[in-house]
């Protein structure tokens, strides 16, 4: 190898180091949970995307382990060549039947699913507007497309009518809105109520992502949609969030378009099967979250506590009514010392900073969770007070 090139690297290196950008990996040592040891010392942890607590769940482990005893360990194979158990069609029309639309098909991620989605449904005659903030898997599923290219301001509805009045005026043959239900960098739900009105009034389709909401937010947990009481025409999501934690996504929508995505979606025809364990552990999961009302009251009361306890202790926070509770920091070096600091408090929480949030917008983007105990909560503000008092971000 050229050491030109490696020197090249090293200088790249070097720069992320310098910008206070480099991002550390913790090792943790305890399954996941609201309570986590990292080198055997117990942590709070308010960061996992583990909103119904399911990822340590006795059930769902327990349907792992039965199924890789009678169905083995792993497929060997893509999907349509003999990649797909009897299992891997029950999860996919329990997935349909849970979010209310005709058929999914399974990704070995929703990353896998955002790729996925746009390049076989849309052609060079057809328009996608996407929401200036959705998740870099729909940007980069986007750009794999041949559609012609919109972009709205972040949930803004008046720009995403403009940008339809374009598209239409443009030509556009089939017009498709793309937008996450939840934006996770900010803990912000889409105005889907309206996105639904203004897809109607121009004849657009409406796809969701839905990772941060699908087992958590609206009735029985069918995501955010269902929260504002209206439906996309095409949801993705994933089973690496409330749904157990583990890794698969997901595209569901009307029969044509799953028939079709399983004909031509290349991270579907060209990657390897979910196993069987995740995939049963999946079907658990899903019954679990749609009865979990009990989990649903506990998650979003540990929420409100949360919040509060943070406005009350000074803290900036991002408004919201989502589990994640972004608390601003702005600067990244600042963001990384409080969460340096916080682990040592014990509390595990992430510094959020350039790229997955704008520079200058640096902050800690703290999750709830339902296994998250009054005294795990109260133990963490005293913590955040800590070292918000230390680093002079809190009187
Ligand atoms: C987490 C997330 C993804 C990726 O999901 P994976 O299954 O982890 O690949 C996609 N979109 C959004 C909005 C997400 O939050």
């Amino acid at each position: 190898m050229s050491t030109d090139f490696l020197t090249h690297i090293e200088s790249v290196l070097n720069e992320i180091r310098a910008d206070g950008l480099w991002k550390t990996e913790r090792l943790i040592d305890s399954p996941q949970a609201g309570q986590i040891t990292v080198g055997g010392a117990t942590k709070i942890n308010l960061c996992a995307n583990n909103y119904l607590g399911l990822a340590d769940n006795p059930a769902l482990i327990a349907a792992a382990r039965k199924v890789m005893d009678e169905r083995g360990y792993g497929m060997a194979s893509v999907r349509f060549i003999c990649g797909t158990q009897d299992l891997h069609r029950v999860l996919e029309q329990r997935i349909a039947d849970y979010l209310g639309c005709d058929d999914s098909i399974l990704f070995a991620a929703c990353f896998d699913a955002n790729g996925a989605v746009f390049e076989p449904l849309l052609g060079a005659e057809d328009a996608v507007i996407s929401d200036a903030l959705n998740h870099a898997s729909i940007i980069d599923g986007i750009r794999l497309c041949k559609a012609k290219r919109y972009r709205y301001a972040n949930g803004d509805l008046a720009d995403l009518e403009a940008q339809l009045k374009t598209a239409r005026a443009d030509g556009a043959r089939h017009i498709l809105i793309a937008t996450d239900g939840v934006f996770s960098m900010d803990g912000v739900l889409a105005p889907l109520d309206g996105v639904r009105a203004l897809a109607d009034r121009y004849d657009a389709l409406l796809m969701v992502d839905d990772c941060h909401a699908t087992g958590f937010m609206g009735p029985q947990g069918r995501g955010t949609p269902a929260h504002f009481g209206v439906k996309a025409d095409i949801m993705t999501g994933t089973l690496g969030k409330a749904l157990g934690g583990a890794l698969g996504g997901y595209i569901a929508g009307p029969q044509a378009v799953i028939d079709l995505l399983r004909q031509r979606a290349r991270p579907y025809l060209f990657s390897n099967a979910l196993p069987p364990a995740v995939v049963a552990a999946g079907i658990a999961a899903i019954d679990i979250a749609e009865k979990a009302d009990d989990l649903r009251a506990r998650l979003f009361e540990n929420t409100r506590y949360w919040r509060a306890g943070l406005e009350a202790a000074g803290f900036d926070l991002l408004a919201g009514e989502h589990p994640i509770v972004p608390v601003m920091l702005y600067d990244a070096r600042v963001a990384q010392a409080m969460a340096a600091r916080l682990f040592e408090l014990g509390v595990f929480v992430s510094g959020f900073f350039f790229p997955v949030v704008p520079k200058g917008r640096a902050r800690i983007r703290t999750q709830m969770n339902a296994s998250l105990t009054r005294e795990n909560l109260d133990f963490a503000l005293a913590a955040f007070t800590t070292a918000g008092r230390e680093l002079g971000i809190v009187k």
